[in-house]
């Protein structure tokens, strides 16, 4: 087998859509083109069908029931939904709200604008680890407090958050619980109906779905208030307007349910593709992992490089796709602000996330590579290039 380069390495960012996803998507572009809304004729009900059925599956995959899930464009829109929402709708009770330094920028900058209409945000530090101190957590929530935020999974680093602890102290306290799981789906097991989840952010092109469709999980008992931010036909009962895109929730459905169906031995596969690819690595001095080595999902390695005038070691990795920050937010030259609140040194920081795709052949090349790539920067072959 030949190896095609350059390797795609950067399954935090995105995923390819799963080739049985595409093929049940299709049908749905052409001769299931029908509006789910039109009720009065076969179209309509195909269509609406379909995406009943899709329903089902992203509330199976987390163990939810289908009616509190409400389909968005993605986890950004879930995430501004979910805040913004259940922020407005809580205003008589308090205008304070709890997140983590290293959230998603989708969480934080919803956050700022949340301050600038006036509510008030306090901003965690997570440990050096990347995971939140309960304590600390507990300390922050006062009597005006109406909505915390914290992600399952963080994007950068992959450390896994105690969900369940802080979801119970939210409970205890009566604040309203946000999760953000775009990272989490298919990789960490979900149980919401144990988990005190009020809100959870999902998204299918993490997950080997579609760009541009995600979901919302707004649970019912014990309901939770939201104001809708997408005003319109009243569509996902009054919570979300717009005509609902059939092929792209028919696609976020099947990459759901192959998640679920498959995560048993994906993810032991993926972590031994992690492992044989830090076990490449992981001798040399200049490198350090970043986050917990143990609280983080399988396909997950984010490595600082301690390597003196090595600014062009990461912009010179051409046959590996990986990231040099979050992607979400490289094309502007600051440091990771992960990697920045844990005390890391995120000036020669790489974060690499292995996928369904890859093959052993693949991440054995790829640690050679990036070996090789160090020892040049090291005898100086890579300075100032
Ligand atoms: C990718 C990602 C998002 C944004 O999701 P979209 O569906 O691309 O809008 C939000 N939060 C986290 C943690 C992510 O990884």
């Amino acid at each position: 087998m030949s190896l095609k380069l350059p390797i795609y390495l950067d399954n935090a960012a995105t995923t390819p859509v799963d080739p049985r996803v595409v093929g049940k998507m299709l049908p749905y572009l052409t001769e299931h083109f029908g509006n789910p809304a039109s009720s009065t004729h076969a179209f309509g009900q195909t269509a609406s069908r379909a995406i009943e059925d899709a329903r089902g599956e992203v509330a199976r995959l987390v163990n939810a029931e289908a009616r509190e899930i409400i389909w968005t464009s993605g986890a950004t829109e879930s995430n501004n939904l979910a805040i913004k929402g259940a922020a407005q709708a809580s205003q008589p009770r308090g205008r304070h709200l709890i997140t983590l330094e290293t959230e998603h920028k989708a969480v934080l900058d919803t956050m700022q604008e949340l301050r600038r209409r006036g509510f008030e945000v306090t901003y965690l530090a997570p440990e050096s680890n990347g995971l939140l101190n309960l304590e600390k957590f507990r300390a922050a929530i006062r009597p005006d407090t109406v909505l915390a935020s914290v992600m399952l999974v963080n994007n950068e680093i992959g450390v896994i958050q105690d969900i369940a602890a802080i979801g119970a102290i939210c409970r205890e306290r009566g604040v309203v619980f946000h999760v953000d799981a775009a990272q989490a789906s298919g990789k960490v097991e979900i149980d919401l109906a144990r988990l005190a989840v009020d809100l959870m952010s999902l998204t299918a092109h993490k997950t080997y779905g579609p760009k541009g469709i995600g979901a919302l999980y707004v649970r019912r008992e014990p309901r939770v208030r939201l104001e809708a931010q997408m005003h319109g036909g009243g569509h996902e009962r009054g919570w979300r307007s717009g005509t609902l895109p059939v092929h792209q929730i028919v696609g976020m459905g099947e990459c759901f349910r192959i998640a679920r169906e498959e995560m048993n031995t994906e993810v032991p596969r993926l972590r031994a593709l992690r492992d044989k690819l830090w076990a490449g690595l992981k001798d040399l001095p200049e490198v350090r992992l970043n986050g917990d080595p143990e609280r983080r999902i399988a396909n997950n390695l984010n490595l600082s490089l301690r390597l003196e005038n090595c600014d062009a070691l990461v912009s010179s990795l051409a046959d590996i796709a990986v990231s040099s920050a979050s992607a979400c937010s490289s094309g502007t030259a600051a440091p990771s602000h992960v990697l920045q609140a844990l005390g890391a040194d995120g000036s020669n920081a790489l974060r690499i996330t292995v996928g369904r795709f890859n093959t052993g052949e693949e991440i054995d090349y790829a640690a050679r590579y990036l070996r090789q790539k160090i020892d040049d920067c090291r005898s100086g072959k890579l300075r100032a290039a």
